[in-house]
């Protein structure tokens, strides 16, 4: 029998479809991507425009099949909109993107969101129009148009401005000669290429230490997917080593991505990288301008983005050659992202370059847990450098026990801190106080009646900003003027700030050393990337003896004349049970510590604490890293917690306490049962309210082998349809917050 669609009837002929996928979260719509009719065949990753109900969107031809006739009915399925004419989007993107949202539970509509993140890029470029010069009966000779001629003689092309600007003469000379007919316009489409980078220049003489480990990363190239540690303390050249790995790579071709941290912060790194290939890498992150996302996005697309240097965002650009990527400070906090599509890009980096058959190299002297387990069960790599740079030494870290010696009253500083800082200045060398809190305190109260200031959106107390002259809340940025009496009692000048935050130290560390130059830096204080670059440059001409701030001083910064680093308050970040308490305290502390004596002059790190002996404080005055993380791996593993176990968070919400209370009792009542899963809760989350929304959470501790996605989807997908207002459940796999 014939079956060929032109032997049925009209009705039941099945024109051909595709599959697209929308960067919409489309709840309600199925999770992936939707039909549509297309008589011209789009080949998977062709940008389109679609209609999805009254709008019409750009999305990409997805892969797989569409769905057949007999499951849908064609009069619904509507036609395409159009086909973008644009580099198509990489098979291994697409991959990257369908494993993402299968790993984080998130819609691959969200993630693509995430890759389409410069929503005019698939725009054509803007035309610039040229002129070139054709020749005409009856002109009127004149020197300034003979000299256009010439400019353009050789059949080029100028726009305009250019013309008139190397003729010298006026734009309505040129304006004449278009008038004319002897200028014609030509329209080019503009694309902006970045600048080209030399992997060729030659960088510094490695040390022997560095040059092994260079060759060993440099070695991987090529050579299919690999994760490599690039271990090795502060100051040990792990930024030269990997420079060396990417210009190999460059000069191979392709393209490299390196994430960083805190690019705000990165100035000295950009010099650097400037300094040793001749040429700026591309940029990305939340604070560039919108032109330039969109020519950054399309440079990467079209493959001409040699190198890009982003925050964790950057890793879902559209790169059609990636060949090396670079993790630095993998270890750090920020590059878990909680809002939206919640995923760690150091994990979700390792993925890409799997799917991609790449090197990643995961660079940190303080290595997350994580990837030192992954060292240890040989599935990474590890490269190391043992010693710093130049035979500089490692600081000699000491205790203050604060019980033994305590600040005075009031104060934070210690005799003894206060002592060293003091021989520091005197010696003309720089010295650092750090304390991880913004601020003036942590809390203000009313010393007559206990008055505290509560945000009213969040379950969290104000904290007195006094040098914008605000109470500021750090969860949702919500702020409120410092009255002067109390609000409650009505007492007159009652309230006092308990604790010390950074402008609090700023202020004690400037009445004990008023000859020395002071600054402070904090995120609140510092508006943006070239307040940041500015303040890191007095650093380092020492134009700032004294340099009080909070964990933004901790980011890899190089400052040679800097020997003393004191921390106010080490303790703080070890209590509250989160998980990474501990782990984190350590990164932390030690990255600050790192900072001191990178140079000639020996460094010395004061830790101030109530706790000596605490695990923590112990590893940093021993300078044994190794044993603090066997240790810690081994307590993790003991409770099966990560990385020796699973774990996933739902966080279910409303602004509505009732609703959002009933939603989380009935996911838990719901909640599978398995022995290989404990379910926690539902209990209200510790941050309760944030942003005026009432949490609930449930915690999932899944066997390493468990099927944890499966296990969440199935459970989610028995929940009944919740009505009500506004509610969200948010799914986190891997949580790092437990707020
Ligand atoms: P890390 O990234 O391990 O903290 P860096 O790469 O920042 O270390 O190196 C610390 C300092 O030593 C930097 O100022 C760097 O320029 C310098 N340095 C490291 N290796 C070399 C080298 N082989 N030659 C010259 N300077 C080096
Ligand atoms: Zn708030």
């Amino acid at each position: 029998m014939d079956s060929s669609p032109a032997s049925l009837p009209n009705a039941f002929r099945a024109r051909p479809r595709v599959r697209v996928l929308l960067p919409q979260p489309l709840p309600g719509l199925g999770a992936g991507a939707l039909d549509y009719l297309s008589d011209i065949s789009l080949p998977p990753g062709t940008f389109v425009r679609a209609p999805l109900r009254n709008r019409i969107l750009t999305g990409v031809v997805w892969d797989g099949e569409p769905e057949s006739a007999e499951m849908l009915d064609e009069a619904k399925v509507k036609p395409i909109a159009g086909v973008i004419e644009a580099p198509p989007l990489p098979d291994v993107v697409r991959r990257f993107v369908d494993w993402v949202a299968g790993y984080t539970m998130a819609t691959p509509g969200a993630v693509l969101r995430m890759v389409m993140s410069a929503p005019d890029a698939l725009d054509p470029p803007p035309n610039r129009r040229l002129w070139r010069w054709t020749q005409i009966a009856g002109l009127k000779p004149s020197p300034a148009r003979a000299r256009i001629a010439g400019l353009l003689a050789d059949g080029r092309a100028m726009t305009a401005q250019d013309l008139a600007l190397e003729a010298a003469t006026s734009p309505s000379v040129v304006r004449g000669l278009a008038e004319a007919g002897a200028l014609l316009p030509v329209d080019v489409a503009q694309e902006i290429d970045p600048p080209r980078i030399d992997p060729g220049q030659a960088g510094p003489r490695l040390s022997p230490d560095q040059a092994t480990g260079s060759a060993d990363l440099v070695a991987r190239l090529g050579a299919g997917f690999s994760v490599t540690h690039l271990a090795g303390v502060t100051g040990s050249g792990k930024t030269e080593v990997y420079f060396e790995a990417i210009a190999a790579s460059l000069a191979r071709g392709g393209q490299v991505l390196v994430l960083l941290p805190e690019i705000a912060l990165s100035a000295q790194w950009f010099q650097r990288f400037e300094e040793r290939f001749g040429a700026p890498p591309t940029l990305w992150h939340s604070e560039v301008t919108a032109r330039k996302r969109r020519e950054s996005w399309r440079a990467v697309a079209r493959g001409v983005a040699q190198v890009v240097v982003g925050a964790r965002s950057a890793l879902f650009l559209p790169f059609p050659d990636l060949r090396l990527i670079v993790v630095d400070e993998e270890h750090d906090g920020s590059f878990k992202q909680e809002d939206g599509v919640s995923y760690h890009a150091r994990d979700m980096a390792v993925v890409r370059a799997r799917l991609g058959g790449v090197p990643i190299v995961l660079a940190s002297a303080t290595p997350s847990l994580e990837t030192d387990v992954n060292v240890r069960s040989g599935r990474y790599r590890r490269v190391d450098l043992p010693d710093r740079h130049g035979g500089a030494a490692m600081p000699t870290v000491e205790v203050i026990d604060l019980r033994l010696d305590p600040p005075p009253r009031g104060k934070f500083i210690s005799p003894s801190l206060a002592a060293a800082t003091r021989r520091a200045l005197e010696a003309g060398e720089q010295a650092m106080l750090f304390i991880n809190r913004r601020g003036y305190a942590p809390l203000t109260l009313c010393r007559k009646c206990g008055h505290r200031f509560q945000c009213p959106n969040c379950t969290a107390w104000l904290v007195e900003h006094r040098q914008r002259r605000r109470l500021v809340c750090h969860h949702c940025g919500v702020t409120a003027p410092i009255p002067k009496d109390c609000p409650s009692c009505h007492a007159e000048d009652s309230l006092a700030p308990c604790g010390p935050g950074v402008e609090r130290m700023m202020e004690e560390a400037t009445a004990l050393f008023p000859e020395a130059r002071a600054a402070m830096i904090a995120s609140d204080v510092i508006a943006g990337p070239s307040a940041a670059a500015e303040l890191i440059g007095r650093m380092e001409r020492r134009e700032i003896d004294l340099l009080i701030g909070t964990q933004m001083i901790a980011k890899g910064f190089h400052f040679p004349h800097l020997t003393l680093v004191g921390v106010i308050d080490a303790d703080l970040g070890l209590s509250g049970g989160d998980l990474r308490a501990g782990e984190r305290t350590w990164q932390l502390l030690h990255q600050v510590s790192g900072r001191a004596g990178r140079a000639e002059k020996p460094g010395l790190v004061l830790l101030q604490t109530s706790q000596p002996s605490h695990p923590v404080i112990a590893a940093l005055a021993a300078g044994d890293g190794a044993r603090f993380l066997a240790a810690e791996a081994a307590e993790r593993e003991a409770m099966a917690m990560p990385p020796f176990g699973r774990l996933a968070a739902l966080i279910v919400s409303s602004p509505d306490a009732q609703a959002a209370e009933a939603v989380a009792r009935s996911l838990g009542r719901l909640a599978p049962r398995n022995k290989d899963l404990a379910i926690l809760g539902p209990v209200p989350a510790p941050l309760a309210l944030l942003r005026g929304r009432h949490r609930h959470r449930l915690l999932i501790k899944a066997a390493k082998t468990a099927p944890l996605q499966t296990i969440l989807r199935e459970w989610l997908e028995r929940l009944p349809p919740h009505r009500g207002p506004a509610i969200r459940i948010a799914v986190d796999v891997d949580p790092y917050s437990f707020l």
